[in-house]
C-alpha cells in the first residue's frame, strides 16, 4: 500500500501515505516513510493530530491549509467519495503527523459503523488533538451523525484510558470542534454552549463501568471550539480565519496554542509504526485494548530491537581483540577499549530505548549489560592469564640474567624482579577492569597465584644457586688446604697432625663463614643453612682425607721416609754430607736414623693430634646418610685411620730394605776409602 495517489502534489509538500486502506489493512511502509519525513529520530519531539467528521465537510481542505499537507480533496464536479481509510501526511516544515480519517459517517449513509469505531479507537490511542469537523447547521442536532461519533469516541476513550486517568497526564486529549460555514448570525459562544450541553448529555448517557461511574468528561478531554466562514461565499474571511487557526498549531507562544504537552501520548517516534500497527491489529480482532499494555508491548519490541542494534556494533568491535587474547597476547589498553565499547553500546541503547516504558527499558538494559559482560568477561580473564604468564616468564628471565654476573645479592635480585613484574601485572589487571566494585571483574586471585608462583621460582632458583655456591666453596677449600697439608706432611713431627688439623679447621671455618655471608644474601632458611653446612662439612672432610691419602700413597710415603732417613743418616747436624771413616759408628748412626724414621710410620698412620683439643669430629648430621643425594653414612672414625696395620707393616718392610741398602752403601764407602 504505497503513497503516491492521484499525484497532484503541491510543490514543496511531502508525500502522503495511506496507513490503513479500504480493505482495513495496515501499511508496511510507515517506518521508511517516517524515515523519509525525517521524523523517525524525533523522539517525543513531534505531534499527532487527526480529523473526524462527515464526508465532504471540507476536512481534507482544512488540513491541507492548516498543515500544508497534500490530502486528496474531492473534486467539486464529482461529489462522490467511496473510499474508506486513514491517510497520513507530515505537516510542511513542522514535526506533525496529520491523519485524515475518511468515511466516518457510515451512520448517515446507513453503512456499517464498524470502521467508525475502529478508526476512533485507533486515532485516540495516538493523537493529541482530534479535530471534529461539522457544519454549523449540524449543531444542535443531537441525534445527528457527529453526536453518534462522539458517543463512540467517549466510550472508546474510557476503554483505552479509563484505568489510567487518575495518575497519568498522557490520557488527555483535546477535542477541537471546527464549525464550518459559520454564517455569523449565531455567535460562537452560543454554538459552543449548545455543543457542550449535547456533549455532556452524551457523556451522562454512557454506560460506564462501576469503577469509573464518577469520572467526568473533563478528566479526559479538553474541549475547544472555533468557527470558519463559508469557503466560497466568504472566501477571504475563510482564508484569514484558517490562517489564524494555523498559528494555534504552529506557534508555541501563541494564545490558545493547541499542542499542549499533556496531550502527548508519549510514544517515541521510532516506535510509532510498530505501535500503530499493533493497535490496529488489536482493534481489528476486537480485542480489549488498554494502552498501558500496548505501551509495554511496544517497549519490549522496540527495546529488543534497539538492544540488538547496539549489540551488533559492540560485537563487531569486541571481535577485533578476541583473537589476540586467545593467541596469548597482552593487549595494550584493553580495559579502555572494553569500557569504550560498553559505554558506546549503552549510550546507543539509552538514547533510543530510554523513551519507552521505564520498567521494560530498565529490564532490557540489565539484560543488555549481562550480554555485553558475557562477551567482555573472557577477554578480561584472558588478559589476566596472558599477563600472568608474561610476568612470570619475564620474572624468571630477569632473575637468571641477574644471576649471571658475579656480584649480586640474591635476595635483592629477587625482590627487585618480583616487585617490578608484580607491578606490571597489577597495572595490566587494574586497567582491564570494566567496572569497579563489581564481583565480575576481580584480579586479586590471579595476583595471589602469580605471587606464589614467583616465590616458588625464586625458591627453586635459590636452591640451585646455593648448590653452586657450596660447590664453589668446596673447590676453594681444596685449593687452600693443599699447601698446608703437603708442607706439614713433608716435615713430620709428633705434632704434625696438630698443625694439619689447625689449618683444616681454620680453612673450614673460613669456608663456613663464606657460606653464611652468601646465604644471608640469598635469604636462605635456617633449615637450608643446616643442610648446606652439613654437606659442606662432609665434602671438605672427604676432600681433606683424599689429600691425606694422596700424600700417603705407597711411593709418596716411602719417599718421605727415605728423605727423612737420608737427612739423618747421610748428613750431619750441620747438614753437611757425611764421608764415613772406618772409626765412625756407622751402625749406631744407622740404627738411630732408622728407628727415628720408623716412628714416623705410626704418626702418619692415624690422624691423632698431640693436643687432644685439636681433635676434629665430623658433626653427626654431616656424617649421616642422605638417600636423596645417594650418600651412605660416613664412617668418620674409620676415616681417622690413614692406613692399616698391614699397610704399616708393608711400608716398614719396604723402608727397611731401602735403609739397609743405604747402610751397605755407607759400609762399602769406608772399604773403598781404605783401599785407596
Ligand atoms: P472531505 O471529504 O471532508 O475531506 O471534504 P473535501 O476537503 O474533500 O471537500 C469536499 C468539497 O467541499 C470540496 O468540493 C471542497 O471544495 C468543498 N469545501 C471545502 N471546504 C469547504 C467549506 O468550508 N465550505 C463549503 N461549503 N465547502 C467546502
Ligand atoms: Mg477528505
Amino acid at each position: 500500500m504505497t503513497a503516491a495517489v492521484n499525484g497532484h502534489k503541491p510543490e514543496g509538500s511531502t508525500d502522503r501515505l495511506q496507513i490503513i486502506n479500504d480493505a482495513k489493512e495496515f501499511t508496511q511502509d510507515l517506518s521508511p516513510q517516517l524515515e523519509q519525513w525525517g521524523l523517525r529520530d524525533a523522539g517525543f519531539n513531534y505531534d499527532i493530530v487527526a480529523v473526524f467528521g462527515s464526508q465532504s465537510t471540507g476536512k481534507s481542505t482544512l488540513l491541507n491549509r492548516l498543515f500544508g499537507t497534500t490530502f486528496d480533496v474531492m473534486d467539486e464536479t464529482q461529489r462522490q467519495q467511496t473510499t474508506k481509510g486513514i491517510w497520513m501526511c507530515r505537516g510542511k516544515e513542522m514535526n506533525v503527523m496529520v491523519m485524515d480519517v475518511e468515511g466516518t459517517d457510515g451512520r448517515e449513509r446507513g453503512e456499517d459503523q464498524d470502521f467508525e469505531r475502529k478508526s476512533a479507537l485507533f486515532s485516540l490511542a495516538s493523537s493529541e488533538i482530534m479535530i471534529i469537523n461539522l457544519w454549523e447547521h449540524q449543531v444542535g442536532l443531537y441525534q445527528g451523525a457527529n453526536m453518534g461519533l462522539l458517543k463512540t469516541v467517549f466510550e472508546v476513550n474510557l476503554g483505552l484510558f479509563g484505568k489510567k486517568s487518575q495518575d497519568s497526564t498522557s490520557g488527555r486529549t483535546c477535542l477541537l470542534f471546527v464549525i464550518r460555514d459559520h454564517i455569523g448570525v449565531t455567535p460562537l459562544a452560543n454554538l459552543q454552549n449548545t455543543l457542550t450541553q449535547d456533549i455532556l448529555k452524551i457523556w451522562d448517557s454512557l454506560s460506564k463501568p462501576a469503577e469509573l461511574a464518577d469520572c467526568k468528561l473533563s478528566d479526559y478531554f479538553d474541549l475547544s471550539f472555533t468557527t470558519l466562514p463559508h469557503k466560497i461565499l466568504a472566501a477571504d474571511q475563510f482564508e484569514a480565519e484558517v490562517r489564524k487557526l494555523r498559528v494555534r498549531f504552529t506557534d508555541k507562544g501563541s494564545e490558545g496554542y493547541l499542542f499542549k504537552p499533556a496531550y502527548h501520548k508519549r510514544i517515541p517516534a521510532d516506535g510509532i509504526p510498530f505501535y500503530m500497527e499493533n493497535i490496529w491489529e488489536q482493534v481489528q480482532t476486537n480485542k480489549d485494548l488498554d494502552l498501558p499494555t500496548q505501551q509495554e508491548l511496544l517497549a519490549q519490541f522496540r527495546c529488543d530491537e534497539i538492544s540488538s542494534v547496539a549489540l551488533a556494533e559492540f560485537t563487531e568491535q569486541s571481535k577485533s581483540q578476541k583473537r589476540p587474547i586467545e593467541a596469548g597476547k597482552v593487549v595494550d589498553g584493553l580495559g579502555k577499549l572494553m569500557r569504550g565499547w560498553r559505554i558506546d553500546a549503552l549510550t546507543r541503547y539509552d538514547r533510543d530505548a530510554s523513551r519507552y516504558h521505564q520498567g521494560v527499558y530498565k529490564r532490557k538494559r540489565t539484560d543488555l549489560i549481562a550480554t555485553l559482560d558475557a562477551t567482555l568477561s573472557p577477554l578480561f580473564l584472558g588478559q589476566l592469564k596472558n599477563s600472568h604468564r608474561l610476568c612470570l616468564n619475564s620474572f624468571k628471565k630477569e632473575l637468571l640474567d641477574s644471576l649471571k654476573g658475579d656480584d649480586y645479592s640474591f635476595a635483592d635480585v629477587v625482590r627487585k624482579a618480583q616487585t617490578s613484574w608484580e607491578t606490571t601485572f597489577l597495572e595490566t589487571a587494574k586497567e582491564a577492569v570494566v567496572e569497579e566494585n563489581d564481583s565480575q571483574w576481580v584480579w586479586e586471585d590471579e595476583a595471589q597465584l602469580l605471587k606464589e608462583e614467583m616465590t616458588h621460582v625464586a625458591d627453586q632458583c635459590r636452591k640451585d644457586e646455593t648448590k653452586k655456591m657450596v660447590n664453589l666453596i668446596e673447590r676453594n677449600f681444596k685449593k687452600q688446604i693443599t699447601e698446608p697439608i703437603e708442607l706439614a706432611m713433608s716435615t713430620p713431627s709428633p705434632d704434625m697432625w696438630d698443625r694439619i688439623l689447625k689449618s683444616f679447621k681454620s680453612t673450614l671455618s673460613k669456608a663456613e663463614s663464606t657460606y653464611l655471608i652468601k646465604a644471608r644474601s640469598f635469604n636462605c632458611t635456617e633449615e637450608e643453612n643446616t643442610v648446606a653446612l652439613a654437606t659442606l662439612r662432609r665434602r671438605t672432610w672427604v676432600a681433606f682425607r683424599e689429600k691425606i691419602d694422596e700424600q700417603t700413597a705407597d711411593s709418596v710415603i716411602l719417599g718421605k721416609l727415605r728423605a727423612y732417613f737420608e737427612e739423618r743418616f747421610r748428613y750431619d747436624e750441620q747438614g753437611v754430607p757425611r764421608v764415613w771413616k772406618p772409626e765412625d759408628d756407622i751402625d749406631g748412626a744407622f740404627m738411630a736414623a732408622r728407628d727415628q724414621t720408623l716412628t714416623l710410620i705410626g704418626i702418619y698412620g692415624s690422624i691423632s693430634p698431640d693436643d687432644p683439643n685439636l681433635a676434629y669430629d665430623l658433626p653427626e648430621d654431616a656424617a649421616a646418610a642422605d638417600p636423596l643425594a645417594g650418600l651412605e653414612e660416613y664412617d668418620f672414625d674409620a676415616s681417622l685411620s690413614v692406613f692399616s696395620e698391614t699397610k704399616a707393616l708393608d711400608v716398614t718392610n719396604k723402608f727397611r730394605k731401602e735403609a739397609d741398602a743405604y747402610y751397605v752403601e755407607a759400609k762399602r764407602s769406608t772399604v773403598t776409602s781404605i783401599a785407596q
